[in-house]
């Protein structure tokens, strides 16, 4: 298939799953998701599906991201945090939505290939941190918007606290070895609204940065 068909197609893919923002959609189409992969993955960037990326973590299946974004309600006045940069495809997105995403990842060795991309693709808005961000990022705290990549057990009390008045957080929760639920967190003045978003699949949150061998 020529790559205008297949772009084409994975636009219809999305939208056919659920993704209809149209500011969404065209964020995703801006963000050719071959950047991101390496080898021979490359040329399956169109597939609704996650695929491998360095230091055995995946990048996330397209429909998800688009949902998971979408649910967020990012705008232009927002700061956001996203947990678990991976290929930095996710942060990518969010970048062309809001005005300010700080993205954490344990992998120092992705968040370097991540900070070195985004930077390639002239995307200035986005800090790549490397740490743990099951603690958030208390020194740039509070933010409008929380994104997490990698599922909890729970949601992480610091990212809660980290989250503005009237901001929204959206997340995978549940066990690393079942399937887990997409949740929305919306912070109100009576409290936490939780809305479940349904069936998803991701990495565990893994507390502590990585101590990888080859770094
Ligand atoms: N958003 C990514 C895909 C994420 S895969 C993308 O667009 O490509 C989940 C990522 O979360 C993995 O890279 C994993 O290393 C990272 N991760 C897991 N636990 C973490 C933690 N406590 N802090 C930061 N990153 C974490």
């Amino acid at each position: 298939m020529h790559p205008a068909e297949q772009q084409m197609q994975f636009v219809y893919t999305l939208r056919s799953r659920g993704v209809m923002n149209a500011e969404v959609l065209k964020a995703m189409e801006a963000t050719p998701r071959a950047d991101f992969l390496e080898g021979i993955f490359r040329e399956r960037s169109f597939e609704d599906t996650p695929l491998p990326i360095e230091c055995g973590q995946t990048i996330s299946q397209p429909t998800v991201v688009g949902l998971m974004t979408q649910a967020l309600e990012v705008t232009r006045r927002c700061k956001v945090l996203e947990i678990g940069t991976g290929s930095g495809y996710q942060a990518a997105i969010l970048s062309r939505l809001a005005r300010r995403v700080y993205t954490v990842e344990r992998h120092r060795r992705l968040a370097r290939r991540a900070k070195d991309l985004l930077l390639k693709l002239a995307l200035h808005n986005i800090t790549v941190v490397h740490g743990d961000g099951s603690l958030g990022l208390p020194e740039q705290a509070p933010f409008d918007r929380i994104l997490l990549t990698a599922a909890a057990e729970d949601p992480p009390q610091p990212l809660i606290d980290q989250l503005r008045p009237g901001g929204i957080m959206v997340l995978p929760v549940g066990q690393s070895s079942a399937v887990q639920t997409l949740i929305r967190i919306e912070k109100t003045e009576a409290g936490l609204d939780y809305t479940d978003l349904g069936p998803v699949r991701f990495v565990p949150l893994v507390e502590g940065v990585a101590h990888d061998v080859l770094e």
